[in-house]
């Protein structure tokens, strides 16, 4: 069997991030910065005031205090926004509001908090030092300065410095388009009624919504039947808005395995054991003229699931121009004796908690969706480890 890490290796050996374009900064969200954007300007761009208050001349004003304030006619008011240039001259002040350019002569300025708020004449109660509340032209991005290298994830507080030195698009590494589509004769949608036989198609909204928190953007497609032919046709279909397909079910050893059969003649997927539990029988490969990543899950929901975890969501993050491997862990102490078949990293569903004890859930059948929406950590027992005892440390994945 083939081992869960060479089997993640030679996936994302595969698997590149889609070409560079250029984004609104309102569909930037979520995506890889493709270029350094340096800033054109300074941040800020001009001396202004922090706070509302009265700019003024510190020797002016020196020794103000409760007791002995000193008293300036007020000669104009500076609002934010205001282009015209003003200066203070000697023995005088202006009201100034927050974001309002500094006038000339002034070297400080005084709270509003710290005088009686007058509007023709102020009464200055404490003196500032020399630049008080002024906030400097360049003290946060100084021009030319990057404000963000390529290869950051554009998260808010990224979204707001392009916007803030100006930038309207981005060069971005865009979220790779997933699309995602179950296979089975025996599934039916949600909200319809259960019939003889059927079970509710669940796997597609799971892997839909593991998509989407992994960064990428995702698209369900309609499930299909047991019939390779129609699997086919339907993949094909979907190819067009794909840069990577994922595929639950009809990959094991049974018959109307519509996956498998239907892949396999192509020659470029591979089904494959790998030797981990759940999530044995594993296809991946490329499909169509464009060579589009395909990963080929089982059926079994968790099963599904921590395939995705261990395979797809790495694919992902290099999908993204990101930095990726396999899954980051921590270490934990499990409350429970855990078993693990001989030659199989076991993923284990557990709960976590904040004190660092991991206790697996009740049910850990693949089946078990109940059992995996209960937990919130994979604990992970290596291939050559079969037992572990009640109070060992093993490492866990969280979720
Ligand atoms: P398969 O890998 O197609 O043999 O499916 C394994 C098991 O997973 C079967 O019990 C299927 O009914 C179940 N299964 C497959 N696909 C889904 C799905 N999309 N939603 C829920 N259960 C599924
Ligand atoms: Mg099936």
């Amino acid at each position: 069997m083939k081992s869960v890490d060479r089997h993640l290796a030679e996936i994302l050996s595969t698997v590149r991030a889609p070409a560079p374009l250029e984004l609104d900064l309102d569909q930037a969200l979520g995506t890889t910065l493709a270029e350094n954007v340096a800033s054109p300007v300074a941040l800020p761009p001009f001396d202004n005031s922090a706070m509302d208050g009265y700019a003024v001349r510190t020797q002016d004003v020196a020794g103000a205090s409760e007791a002995r304030p000193v008293t300036l006619p007020v000669m104009d008011d500076v609002a934010a926004g205001d282009g015209a240039t003003y200066a203070v001259g000697r023995g005088m002040t202006a009201r100034i509001m927050t974001g309002a350019p500094m006038p000339g002569g002034a070297d400080a300025v005084v709270p509003v908090e710290w005088t009686d708020g007058g509007k023709v004449r102020v009464e200055i109660r404490r003196a500032p030092e020399v630049g008080y509340a002024i906030r400097r032209s360049g003290e946060d991005v100084r021009p030319g300065q990057v404000v963000v290298p390529a290869g950051t994830r554009i998260g808010p507080a990224q979204l707001g410095i392009l916007a803030g030195v100006g930038r309207r698009r981005v060069r971005v590494v865009p979220r790779p388009r997933v699309v995602v589509m179950s296979t089975g004769s025996e599934l039916v949608p949600p909200g319809s009624p259960l019939t003889p036989g059927k079970i509710y198609e669940s796997n597609s909204y799971m892997l839909v919504g593991a998509v989407r928190e992994a960064g990428a953007e995702a698209f369900r497609a309609e499930a299909v039947t047991d019939d390779p032919a129609e699997f086919l046709e339907r993949l094909e279909a979907q190819l067009v808005r794909a840069d990577v397909v994922i595929t639950s079910g009809g990959v094991s050893m049974g018959a109307y395995e519509p996956v498998k059969e239907a892949l396999t003649p192509i020659g470029t997927v591979r089904f494959e054991k790998v030797a981990m539990q759940p999530g044995m029988p594993q296809g991946f490969g490329v499909v169509g003229e464009d060579k589009v990543p395909i990963f080929c899950l089982p059926g079994n929901p968790v099963s599904s699931f921590v395939s995705f975890i261990i395979f797809v969501r790495p694919a992902l993050m290099k999908m993204r121009g990101l930095p990726s491997g396999p899954p980051e862990t921590v270490e934990a102490t499990t409350d429970r004796a855990l078993r693990s078949p001989k030659g199989k990293t076991s993923y284990l569903r557990g709960v976590l908690s904040p004190a660092g004890v991991v206790s697996p859930v009740h049910g850990q059948g693949s089946h078990q969706l109940g059992a995996l929406a209960a937990a919130d950590a994979l604990i992970v027992v290596p291939e050559d480890v079969t037992e572990v005892p009640a109070g060992s440390t093993v490492r866990v994945i969280p979720l």
